[in-house]
């Protein structure tokens, strides 16, 4: 792993919200004393009654049960809009840029206050009450903002399903939660594609019935059929309903959204949010590792359909007051400068993306980046899987100009907000690490049968205390809820990841522990690996899984992704097995390597190494769940091509 370090510079010291003696005081105290430290935190909101008690938390088996700020009252969506009016109702709030590059729009504070409460009415108006499930099944427009916080304004729960989902994944998810409402749009829009979201619904509704009500946006005024008594055009709806809607009151606990995991390592989980404490961590965490400052333009590349939208395009920044953009294309379109010259329009300040667009646009080379100005940019960020120090260093120098501190921030759907993160004024960055745990988080490193691991070394991470923003349950599962992440360590929360701690006490995750691959007895995250495989020049991107190996136990199985117009020949693969031993060890070499031209990952852009491992395992008649892959095609080709046959053609 690197060893290079980046101190924190100067000019951080002094101009964030966080130096590196304040984050050592408050850390201290966050853990000594959750209570006083949570209870100010706390008031960061607006309650309509204030909490006298902070954190009610048990892990013990059976009973798990978490609650912070039980006794207060609050709307999250009041806490978003309606306490900015007064001083800050004329600023935007939604800054949208749209696919195609003419497209943009402000939206202030009060306008969207408007918004809101019309949806929110029409939604009253169809009898949507507080507790009730809405289905949200967007593209990027401030639509999908708007309905995610009408339903935090009447009370009812949200789930959002990522536009770029099937019929099927879709229909699976409005069964799983129940709900007689969906807001979706006519046709979404990316990368100058049409994406039908109205016939998806249609489709959807159709297969497990129990829908009443559909709003459908024109988005791009294609004719779409409308089910009569059933869909309603949001814009006649919305056009209808009063600009004045009261926010109901809300407990703390009660529920703001669900929200299924990506579904790397299995069946996506319904992951379910409260509202006082996940808004408390998100609007906290924004503020802090971002060190957003009043004014600031910040931009995260996220889809609402994922964790990372939710808490860091609309609650953390609109609870903050922030100016958020929201961007409805993709990176490479209409060129791979899009992202950049996005940047430069809208002044942008903050950037947070993840590590699959940057190792996409760095297969690119620099030119498109370095065509554009970026002078703007002030602090840059990471999130979704592990950065290898590689693309971290491309990031650093050439997106940042080796002037912004990289947040490489480490959480999960399941975690409702950012838990291991650098503070750009207070800690110093190690490329590839996420350093070190934010306040009130206590993470532990223990082996597979619990032991704790003191100092540096490697093993599971888990977390031993709760957080405002942790998840509540799993939807309709509290039993699942426990088994998953409550059974494997007692009384402690399991990540599912690998963690190794260094001697600084940085934390480097390697991967999931599902992923860890066990050659001749050396425990290896695949993280490690891949790493090595793409700092090399012709590689674009890797995948790496274990395999049964006679000799080994576990075989090294990589598949690899060559950059535009390198060809795949048996001495590259010599070159690149000799490369990797050279770099980590003989242990760490590969065994095999197929060349691959796409790998399989989820709609938010990760590996599926689950599916990986089965064709490396020649197992391609067992592949799972493969409906939140984004592109199913990929795995035909792998299929095809595995290196590990046992019989037929090799
Ligand atoms: P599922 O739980 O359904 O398998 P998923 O874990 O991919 O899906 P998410 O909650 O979106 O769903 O992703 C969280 C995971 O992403 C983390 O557990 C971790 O493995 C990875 N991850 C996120 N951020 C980082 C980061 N900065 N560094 C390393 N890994 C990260
Ligand atoms: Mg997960």
């Amino acid at each position: 792993m690197s060893e290079k370090l980046h101190p924190v510079p100067d000019e951080w010291k002094t101009r964030a919200h966080y130096d590196k003696a304040r984050y050592d005081a408050d850390y201290r105290r966050s853990i000594e004393d959750p209570d006083g430290f949570w209870g100010e935190v706390g008031k960061r909101l607006d309650w309509i009654k204030p909490f006298s008690k902070v954190k009610d938390v048990s892990y013990a088996p059976g009973n798990v049960s978490i609650k912070w700020y039980e006794d207060g009252t609050l709307n999250v969506a009041a806490n978003c809009i309606d306490r900015h009016l007064e001083t800050r109702g004329d600023q935007t709030a939604i800054l949208w840029e749209g696919d195609d590059p003419k497209d943009s729009r402000a939206i202030t504070y009060k306008e969207l206050h408007s918004q809101v409460c019309r949806l929110a009415n029409a939604l009253k108006e169809r009898g949507v009450r507080k507790g009730d499930r809405v289905t949200i099944y967007m593209p990027m427009i401030p639509e999908a903002a708007y309905a995610m916080l009408a339903c935090a304004r009447i009370g009812a729960i949200h789930s959002v399903v990522f536009g770029g989902f099937s019929p099927d994944s879709l229909a699976g998810r409005i069964e799983g939660c129940e709900s007689r409402v969906v807001i979706t749009a006519d046709e979404g829009l990316r990368g100058g594609k049409k994406v039908p979201l109205k016939k998806n619904c249609d489709e959807a509704i159709a297969k497990v019935g129990g829908v009443d009500t559909v709003f459908v946006v024109a988005r791009t005024g294609a004719d779409v059929p409308m089910t009569e008594g059933r869909d309603l055009r949001y814009e006649e709806a919305v056009g209808k309903a009063s600009d004045q809607c009261e926010p109901e009151e809300m407990n703390a606990e009660d529920p703001l959204f669900i929200l299924y995991t990506s579904g790397s390592t299995g069946k996506p989980k319904g992951v379910l949010h409260s509202s006082g404490g996940y808004l408390v961590y998100a609007s906290f965490t924004h503020e802090a590792i971002f060190d957003y400052h009043e004014g600031d333009i910040y931009w995260c590349t996220a889809d609402v359909g994922w964790v990372t939208g939710h808490s860091y395009i609309v609650y953390g920044p609109l609870a903050n007051g922030a100016i958020t953009l929201m961007f409805e294309g993709v990176p490479t379109y209409p060129t791979t400068s899009r992202h950049w010259e996005v940047i430069d329009k809208h002044k942008v300040n903050i950037y947070y993306t993840a590590p699959t667009a940057i190792r996409a646009l760095m297969g690119g080379g620099e030119g498109p980046v370095k065509k554009t100005s970026r002078a703007s940019l002030r602090l840059l960020g990471s999130v979704g899987e592990p950065i290898n120090p590689e693309a971290w260093e491309w990031y650093y120098r050439v997106v940042g100009d080796s002037r912004c501190p990289i947040v490489d921030t480490w959480w999960q759907t399941e975690t409702g907000g950012i838990l291991i993160t650098p503070l750009p004024g207070a800690t110093d960055l190690k490329p590839g690490s996420a350093t070190l745990p934010f306040f009130g988080v206590k993470p532990e490193i223990v082996d597979a049968e619990g032991k704790v691991l003191e100092g540096p070394g490697d093993g599971n991470l888990v977390i031993t205390d709760s957080w405002p923003g942790q998840m509540r349950t799993v939807y309709g599962d509290h039993k699942r809820f426990e088994e998953t992440y409550f059974s494997t360590y007692k009384n402690k929360y399991f990540t599912g990841d690998g963690c190794r701690r260094d001697e600084d006490g940085y934390y480097w995750i390697t991967g999931r522990v599902d992923d860890v691959i066990n050659v001749s007895g050396h425990r290896m995250g695949t993280a490690e690996v891949e790493s090595s495989l793409v700092a090399h020049e012709k590689v674009a991107e890797a995948a790496v899984v274990g395999y049964p190996h006679d000799l080994k136990g576990q075989g090294i199985y990589a598949y690899v992704t060559l950059n535009a117009g390198v060809e795949g020949t048996d001495e590259l693969k010599e070159e690149l097995i000799a490369w990797v031993r050279k770099d980590i060890g003989p242990i760490a070499s590969p065994d095999l390597i197929q060349f691959a031209p796409g790998l399989p990952k989820t709609r938010s852009g990760k590996i599926m190494r689950r599916i990986l491992r089965k064709i490396a395992e020649d197992e391609p008649g067992a592949l799972g769940d493969t409906s939140t892959l984004a592109d199913p095609a990929v795995v035909d080709d792998l299929v095809e091509n595995r290196q590990n046959r046992k019989t037929g053609k090799a």
